[in-house]
């Protein structure tokens, strides 16, 4: 499947869209990857996502990319009796016990708060917007004064700016739910609420490269250490949500710039997320100010934007994801947009796979070669290949269906998946045919060829090729 942008577009799953027909639309609207909020989401649910990913996927002959969001050392409150409303100067309690809140006392299932939790501390509920303070806590409950009210539901997410919590990275729940993903062979996980390099290092222990692992940035703690854990993770997403929480939300849009900069300098793949259309959870058309955000991601080159509620529990899922497609493929085609994205260009390390993949770049430019074709098993190429940003696509083809599928949120990347070519010639006229089958390329046109030679090992990206389409091809 051909998309006519660079920049790809994620879709969360959720009551709005956990069926075959809606992965379907979102899918035909522009959707390349699915993430599924492991926060929401149980082991048998998982599974039955998954198995409708792969048949939408089996039926339109392509690849999609599934991302399980593990939920992290997110505090959230327990089960509410119903949505209420608190208002401000009120006191609420919030203890252990596991009876539906009220508005007078929240169930908190987590003891460790309770113990680290000191008076005058700030609580903030549902994504900081409402703002409790503590008046007197112990062991058993925590008693607030309301300083800004509003609506409480079920499970809504906790935030506590100014204590530090004792938990590790991987909850007992993210080992199971990472089991989970991996027994279904998910495409990667995303690791919530990541503090240090270590917590990645930990998990990529635990994963061994069965799956790819993204750093969700959204700790103000991750940012001093962000080189590290860019080193350490396979990508990396800037979660504006909880870190527009966390941090003055006046800091957070700096934040996204040294976030993608540092991505984009790393090679690793950076994702956008939370609020880009929010609006149109319930409205079918965006806020000027929502799609400037999205053009904004798509000048920085962030590779992937992302919607969240909107098409989950949205009421206009689709559209939402249209509109994403829509604005990325406007700003791509927007005059500033080349040199905008070129003035971010990082010179290539000093590895063969660089030497061969800016070459590629700048020979296609040169000789305006229609596209760039990258022969990868492992997708490392590749990943080198868009970290270019080279000005015309990129044909990615790989013998691994699990490469295809990883690759999917990458910016540039179109995936073909085929057999490893027999030989020299053979590797020149496959990737002809493919990029002439694709529309990237017509006869006569020519194209820039990366590979390795001998064919079929993984790592040797050593051949720069330049060929001409045929009829033949
Ligand atoms: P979440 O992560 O949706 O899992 O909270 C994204 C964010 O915080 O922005
Ligand atoms: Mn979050």
């Amino acid at each position: 499947m051909r998309r006519d942008r660079n920049t790809k577009i994620i879709a969360t799953l959720g009551p709005a869209s956990s069926n075959p027909d809606a992965i379907r639309r979102l899918f035909k609207a522009g959707a390349d990857v699915f993430r599924i909020n492991m926060s929401h989401t149980s082991g048998p649910a998982l599974k039955d996502l998954v198995s409708m990913i792969r048949s939408v996927e089996l039926e339109l002959k392509t690849t999609i990319g599934i991302l399980a969001d593990l939920q992290g050392p997110k505090i959230r409150i327990g089960e509410m009796a119903k949505t209420v409303t608190l208002e401000e100067g009120a006191t609420v309690v919030l203890d252990r016990s596991s009876e539906p809140g009220d508005a007078s006392r929240i169930p908190l299932p987590h003891p460790e708060v309770f113990d680290a939790i000191t008076r005058q501390s700030t609580l903030l509920i549902n994504d900081g917007k409402v703002r409790l303070h503590v008046q007197e806590a112990d062991e058993e409950r925590i008693e607030c004064i309301v300083d800004v009210g509003g609506e409480i539901s079920s499970r809504k997410g906790v935030n506590l700016p100014d204590v530090v919590i004792p938990i590790s990275a991987l909850t007992s729940k993210d080992r199971e739910d990472l089991e989970a993903a991996l027994n279904e062979q998910v495409d990667w996980i995303a690791l919530s609420f990541v503090q240090r390099a270590q917590d990645i290092i930990d998990t990529k222990e635990l994963v061994a490269g069965r799956v790819g692992v993204l750093a969700k940035i959204e700790k103000p703690a991750a940012l001093n250490d962000l080189d590290n854990i860019l080193a350490a993770a396979d990508a990396i997403m800037v979660a504006r949500g909880d870190l527009g929480v966390e941090l003055p939300l006046e800091l957070v849009p700096g934040k996204q710039m040294q976030i993608v900069r540092s991505a984009r300098k790393h090679g690793k793949p950076v994702v956008i997320a939370t609020q880009m259309l929010e609006s149109m959870i319930e409205s079918p058309v965006p806020t000027r100010a929502e799609v400037s955000d999205v053009a904004k991601a798509v000048f920085d080159g962030a590779d992937a934007v992302m919607l969240s509620a909107e098409s989950a529990v949205g009421k206009y899922a689709k559209e939402a994801v249209a509109t994403m497609n829509r604005i990325a493929i406007a700003i791509e085609g927007e005059e500033a947009y080349r040199g905008i994205i070129d003035a971010q260009h990082h010179e290539p390390e000093a590895t063969t796979a660089d030497a061969i993949t800016a070459a590629a770049s700048q020979v296609a430019h040169t000789i305006s070669a229609t596209c760039i074709a990258c022969y990868t098993t492992t997708g490392s190429t590749a990943l080198r290949a868009a970290r270019e940003r080279p000005d015309r696509p990129i044909l990615v083809l790989t013998p691994s269906l699990a490469t295809a599928r990883r690759l999917a949120f990458v910016w540039g990347v179109t995936r073909i998946l085929t057999e490893d070519a027999k030989g020299a010639n053979d590797l020149v006229n496959r990737a002809c045919g493919q990029a002439k089958k694709i529309g990237f390329a017509k006869v006569d046109d020519r194209i820039v060829i990366t590979a390795g030679l001998p064919v079929g090992t993984p790592g040797t990206t050593n051949l720069l090729r330049i060929a001409r389409v045929h009829e033949r091809h």
